[in-house]
């Protein structure tokens, strides 16, 4: 999930105009994976054009689970069956930015997102035969939380831990190859999550992205990241953990 940082700017931008941005977007996602994505489609999908009962998804940027595509498939137009999901909350990022940032911000959202796709087991969830009624209640929790701020009692770096640190680095090398220069502080890691900033993470990775190209997220994740990477995190981690200890006796 990507959280909503703030809300001041007007509105200024068409539907086109996020049609557009989102269109590239997916032609990114592509771009950077498309081993991962080869035969399956990927849906990012407008939290405009989804009606009241989904949710107003003002809690953040963007969403993605691995069942999303079976919560929304009735609102997606044009969907072809089973595929990841992204939700894109155009209004919010409408609000908040405006021209070449826009375009910019959305596109980062995008790829961070897709980042949470490939840190997933699979990048979306087989769920054969599975009951309407169940995923209509997954569906409900989704569209409540989705509209919620984050929530304050979770550990910062939830879900944003070493492994999707890792594919949003190699996400940001691909995406340089294709044209898109992000800088990978705009995606992962840095002190929204209590962390280290990105950079320190793409140094500590090394030239892993480099030799790692046109391989499965998911081989890649099945090998081990370089030392200095891991010791990285590590420290990251037991920092905070020291850091959020009450201090005894006072
Ligand atoms: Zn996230």
């Amino acid at each position: 999930m990507s959280q909503v940082t703030h809300r001041n700017a007007t509105a200024g931008n068409t539907g086109d105009d996020m049609a557009k941005i989102l269109a590239d977007a997916e032609a990114l996602c592509r771009a950077v994976a498309a081993r991962d994505l080869e035969g399956v489609p990927l849906y990012l999908l407008r939290q405009s054009i989804l009606p009241a009962e989904c949710g107003s998804g003002d809690g953040c940027y963007g969403y993605t689970l691995a069942s999303l595509d079976l919560y929304l498939c009735d609102h997606i137009p044009g969907y072809r069956g089973r595929g990841p999901c992204i939700v894109i909350n155009d209004r919010a990022l409408a609000e908040d930015f405006n021209g070449e940032d826009l375009t910019y911000r959305t596109q980062a959202i995008a790829l961070h997102e897709f980042g949470h796709v490939l840190d997933r087991p699979a990048v979306y969830e087989d769920r054969p035969g599975v009951d309407s009624n169940k995923l209509k209640f997954e569906a409900l929790i989704v569209a409540h939380v989705t509209a919620k701020p984050p929530r304050e009692d979770i550990l910062p770096y939830h879900g944003h831990e070493a492994g999707f640190i890792r594919v949003c680095l190699h996400l940001c090398h691909r995406a340089k190859l294709v044209g898109f220069d992000i800088s990978p502080g705009a995606i992962c890691a840095g002190y929204t999550y209590c962390l280290s900033v990105a950079q320190r993470y793409q140094t500590a990775l090394g030239d892993e992205p480099a030799r790692c190209m046109g391989m499965l997220f998911r081989d890649i994740l099945a090998t081990k990241p370089p030392a200095a990477f891991t010791e990285l995190w590590t420290n990251d981690f037991f920092q905070y953990q020291q850091l959020s200890q009450p201090r005894k006796g006072k």
